[in-house]
C-alpha cells in the first residue's frame, strides 16, 4: 500500500450540482460485471423514463432503465470507456421529466420483495467494480459484519464524501436496508480519516440510534492506497484475511460503497431504478472542478457543449476514473456509466512514460496490498506465456496500480496485468 498525493481540494468542499435534462443519451448495454444486457427495444420506439430498455442478460448481470424519456434513434456500436466500442441505445431525449412517490409500506417489506426491487431497478456496485447488488446480496454464507465503504482512496475523486455530507440519511436507510435482507450481528461505517467533517456527521448519526440496525461503529483508517479495495478494508477494519481466490463471505463480511446504499434507498423508497449518479469532473485543465448528478448515458461533450464544464487550456490527458485505476480516453465522445465516479481533465506535460528495462528493485512487490510479485507479470506477458500467469495468483490482482506507480523503470505493470488475465487460461 502506498501514500500517494490526494488532490482532493477543492472537489471536497463543492456541492452537488445537477444536469438532468440532457439532449441525447447514449446507453451502453454493458455497464456491469457479467454479462451484456440484452435491449428490449427498437428504434423508433418512444420510452418513459425509468422504463425497462435491457434485460439482463445471464445470471450475473443487470437490468438497464431509460435515464430519460424519448425516441430511441439507434441501437449501435458507440464509444465505451472500458471496452473502447460497445452497443448501446441511443435516446434522443423529449425533455419530460417523471415524479417520484414514496412507496407505502416500506417498513412491511419482506426480505423477498425487497431483493426483487433491488434486481429489477438495475442497481450495480457503485464503488467501481459494478457487480450486480442483488448477486452480492445474496450471499451463500452467513455474514457477520456489514462494512459501509466510504474511504474513496482514489486522489482526486470526491463524490462519496459529498453523498455523505449532503445524503447521509439517505445513506443510512439504505444501510437499514443492507442489514434487513443480510441480518449481520454488527455494522461498520469505515471512512479514512481525511474526511473528518463526514466521520463527524456519521458518528452523530450512529449515536442518535435513529436507524434499526445492529451493533454500528465507525472505523476511521489512515488515507492511505488503496484502503477502499474491499480485502485491504476487511483487514484494516476487522484484522480478517480474505484468502486467495475467496471472496469477502468467506471472511463472513460483506462490504457496500455508500453511493450503492443511497442508490438503493431510491429503489425502495421511491422505486427509482439506478438512472442517474453524481460524478465528480476535476483537474487543472478545467477551468473549475464541479461534483454533478448527470444521467448515465450523457455524453461528456454535451457537458461541454452546454457550458456545464469548460476547458482552460486542452488536456493532454483526459482519464475516466481516478489516476490509479482509470482508463485513458481519446476524446469526449465516451458516455457516463453506472460506474463512472470521475473523469480527470489533466493539463500536465506528457512525461516521458518510454518503459526500460526491470532493475528487479522489487519496489512495485514492497507496494503490492495482494502480496504479488507483480515484476513476474510484466515478465510473462512480455513473453506470452500466459500460460504460467495463474502460477502466480494473477486473478488476485485487483489493478490498483500500486505497483505501476512507484516503477522506477515506467514499466506500464497494471496494463501488462490487464493484458494477461484477457489470455490466461480460464482453467487455471
Ligand atoms: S518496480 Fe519496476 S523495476 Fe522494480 S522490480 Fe518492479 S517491475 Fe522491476
Ligand atoms: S499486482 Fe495488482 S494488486 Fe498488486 S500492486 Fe499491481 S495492480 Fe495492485
Amino acid at each position: 500500500m502506498i501514500l500517494v498525493a490526494e488532490h482532493k481540494k477543492p472537489q471536497h468542499d463543492l456541492r452537488a450540482e445537477k444536469y438532468l435534462n440532457p439532449k441525447k443519451l447514449y446507453v451502453p448495454l454493458a455497464q456491469h460485471t457479467g454479462a451484456q444486457s440484452v435491449s428490449c427495444v427498437k428504434r423508433g420506439d418512444v420510452v418513459k423514463e425509468g422504463d425497462l430498455i435491457a434485460k439482463k442478460g445471464g445470471f450475473v448481470s443487470a437490468d438497464i432503465h431509460a435515464p430519460c424519456g424519448g425516441k430511441i434513434v439507434n441501437i449501435d456500436r458507440w464509444f465505451h470507456p472500458n471496452l473502447k466500442r460497445s452497443p448501446a441505445i441511443v435516446i434522443q431525449c423529449d425533455g419530460s421529466k417523471k415524479e417520484y412517490s414514496l412507496r407505502a409500506g416500506i417498513k412491511d417489506l419482506k426480505k423477498e420483495k425487497l431483493l426483487e426491487i433491488i434486481a429489477n431497478s438495475g442497481i450495480v456496485g457503485l464503488g467501481g467494480a459494478a457487480f450486480p447488488t442483488h448477486i452480492k446480496l445474496s450471499p451463500p454464507k452467513p455474514i457477520d459484519t456489514l462494512i459501509i465503504n466510504g474511504c474513496e482512496c482514489e486522489p482526486y475523486l470526491a463524490t462519496d464524501y459529498r453523498l455523505m455530507m449532503e445524503n447521509l440519511e439517505e445513506i443510512f436507510k439504505g444501510i437499514e436496508i443492507i442489514s434487513k435482507l443480510i441480518n449481520p450481528k454488527e455494522f461498520i461505517f469505515a471512512i479514512e480519516e481525511n474526511k473528518h467533517e463526514a466521520v463527524k456527521k456519521i458518528n452523530l448519526l450512529i449515536n442518535t440510534k435513529k436507524f434499526k440496525l445492529p451493533k454500528a461503529r465507525s472505523v476511521i483508517l489512515k488515507s492511505i492506497y488503496p484502503q477502499g479495495g474491499e480485502k485491504q478494508l476487511i483487514y484494516a477494519a476487522l484484522q480478517r484475511k480474505v484468502p486467495s481466490g475467496k471472496l469477502p463471505f468467506d471472511a463472513g463480511c460483506l462490504v457496500h460503497n455508500v453511493a450503492t446504499a443511497f442508490a438503493i434507498y431510491e429503489a425502495v423508497y421511491f422505486d427509482k431504478p439506478l438512472i442517474e449518479r453524481l460524478v465528480c469532473f476535476c483537474g487543472d485543465a478545467l477551468v473549475s472542478p464541479k461534483n454533478i448528478w448527470v444521467k448515465t448515458g450523457t455524453l461528456l461533450s454535451e457537458l461541454f457543449e452546454a457550458k456545464i464544464l469548460e476547458f482552460k487550456t486542452d488536456p493532454k490527458k483526459i482519464v475516466c476514473g481516478g489516476p490509479m485505476m482509470g482508463v485513458n480516453l481519446d476524446c469526449l465522445d465516451y458516455p457516463i456509466l453506472k460506474g463512472s465516479g470521475g473523469f480527470l481533465f489533466l493539463n500536465r506535460p506528457v512525461v516521458d512514460l518510454r518503459e526500460t528495462p526491470c532493475i528487479r528493485c522489487a519496489r512495485c512487490v514492497d507496494t503490492c496490498p495482494m502480496n504479488l510479485l507483480p515484476l513476474e507479470y510484466a515478465k510473462l506477458v512480455k513473453k506470452e506465456q500466459y500460460e504460467f500467469l495463474a502460477d502466480f495468483h494473477i486473478s488476485d490482482c485487483i489493478e490498483c496500480g500500486c505497483c505501476s506507480y512507484g516503477c522506477p523503470a515506467k514499466i506500464p505493470i497494471v496494463q501488462y496485468i490487464k493484458i494477461g488475465k484477457k489470455y490466461a487460461p480460464k482453467n487455471n
